[in-house]
């Protein structure tokens, strides 16, 4: 099982219905349409997921 990168759904790879790679990793999609918006931007659904290190979001540091 494999998660949607941009829907953050379930997909089954392999009946995913769409896959990219990027950066060496396979990511699987519900839809074309997830698909599309992952690799116009793939940094934008990768960088705060399945890196390990779970930091990202609303993070900030607190100056002043
Ligand atoms: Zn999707």
């Amino acid at each position: 099982m494999a998660i949607d990168p941009v829907c953050k759904m379930n997909v089954n790879a392999e009946k995913a219905a769409a896959k990219a790679e990027y950066a060496g990793q396979t990511y699987y999609f519900c839809c074309a349409a997830c698909q599309k918006t992952f690799t116009a931007q793939p940094e934008k659904y990768v960088s705060s997921a399945a890196r390990g290190h779970a930091t990202g979001g609303t993070h900030h540091h607190g100056h002043g």
